[in-house]
């Protein structure tokens, strides 16, 4: 019996209402299959939490949660704290102390969901943001507040080792995914010195241990317009920490939006847990409704089960998502449906179960 220790961190809005469907989609497999479980651990760090104890999670969190398989986690952001403030205590210090250097964005076209730009050709990409260093980080400061001299300095930290580990990861996917192209989104026109230490390295590390791939490069604004007039083009994109969450949201548009677009942050080399979250945040406008799609939570499930190896599993979810919006019978509102979030949940079990029983 394969067993997995999950750490579950609903967080706020929306991230409580799409990870109760996720839970019910999990707990489904759980019931067909006898070799597999997943033990759960609820932790209610939150806006809430905050509100109560002056912190987004206990001073020994990271602790805790380092001897999880898996972390899954729903959202963050409540008009009751600054966003920064909930981004830089809780999902930053995991992202970045347990290493997740990989996050991992597909952006596929699904049956039944028309997209703005794809001319009914399909859009099949992944995005390999680089999720650890880079634009996001906390080097820099501010002087002189409020003052006529007022000043800040936010500084891009980017390593030789950060940019090889993120090209080699995305390069592996490609290998194993059967992709011949990477494409490289890049600034190095301007911003001379990160960004051409970013080019040198992605370049040789594919020049040198993955020369059957072909790289692409794209400054950022005209990749931006790629995106939006030949989105079929595209198989692997890598892009650093801020540039690949801009494209990743594009990416997201494309498709269908923000209810359909899941991540996955990666520690490759499994030495910590990994995180799996939707790429939209707590949606206070809808929050509390019932209405969110809970889709993009449920598909982030699926690649965590695709991380802890059951690809089988993951294929059964993605399936059954495909189906249910293929039928089209029920939708979101955000995909222009009355459905509500449970009936949505409901309607992809009921596909599971019916995968298992024929
Ligand atoms: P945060 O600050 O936490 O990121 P936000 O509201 O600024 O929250 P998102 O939560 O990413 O940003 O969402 C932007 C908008 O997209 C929401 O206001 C909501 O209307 C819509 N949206 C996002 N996720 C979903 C979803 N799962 N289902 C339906 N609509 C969604």
């Amino acid at each position: 019996m394969a067993s997995f220790d999950i750490a579950v961190i609903a967080g706020d809005g929306i991230g409580i209402e799409v990870m109760e469907e996720t839970l019910r989609v999990l707990a489904v497999l759980e019931e067909y299959e006898s070799d597999f479980s997943l033990n759960l651990e609820k932790f209610p760090w939150s806006t809430e939490y905050y509100l109560e104890h002056g912190r987004m999670m206990p001073e020994d969190g990271l602790e805790i949660l380092k001897k999880f398989d898996a972390i899954l986690f729903g959202a963050i952001g409540d008009a009751r704290l600054p966003d920064d403030l909930t981004i830089w205590e809780l999902i930053m210090p995991i992202r970045k102390q347990f290493q997740q250097y990989v996050n991992f964005r597909p952006v596929k076209s699904l049956p039944g969901i028309h997209s703005p730009l794809s001319n009914g050709e399909e859009i099949d990409f992944v995005i390999f943001r680089e999720n650890a260093e880079g634009e996001y980080s906390t080097s820099g400061g501010t002087m002189f507040d409020g003052q006529a001299e007022e000043m800040a300095v936010q500084n891009v930290i980017m390593t030789r080792d950060g940019v090889e580990k993120i090209t080699r990861a995305a390069c592996e996917y490609a290998m194993k995914h059967g992709r011949k192209k990477i494409t490289n989104a890049t600034k190095s026109n301007v911003i001379v010195h990160t960004m051409k230490m970013w080019d040198k390295y992605l370049k040789q590390v594919v020049a040198e241990e993955y020369p059957e791939l072909e790289v692409e490069s794209n400054y950022i604004d005209a990749l931006v317009a790629y995106f939006v007039q030949r989105p079929q083009s595209f198989e692997v994109v890598v892009a650093s920490n801020l540039f690949g969450d801009i494209l990743s949201d594009l990416g997201s548009g494309l498709v269908g939006g923000l209810g359909l677009s899941p991540s996955a942050n990666i520690n490759p080399e499994k030495e910590f847990p990994s995180m799996f979250e939707a790429v939209h945040g707590s949606a206070p406008d809808i929050a509390g409704k019932g209405i969110a799609n809970p889709i993009a939570q449920i598909w982030s499930g699926a690649l965590m089960l695709e991380h802890l190896g059951r690809l089988d599993l993951a294929d059964r979810v993605t399936t059954a998502i495909e189906d249910v919006l293929r039928e089209g019978e029920v939708k979101t509102a955000d995909i222009g449906g009355t459905a509500t979030t449970a009936e949505m949940g409901t309607a992809i079990i009921t596909k599971i179960r019916e995968q298992y029983e024929g």
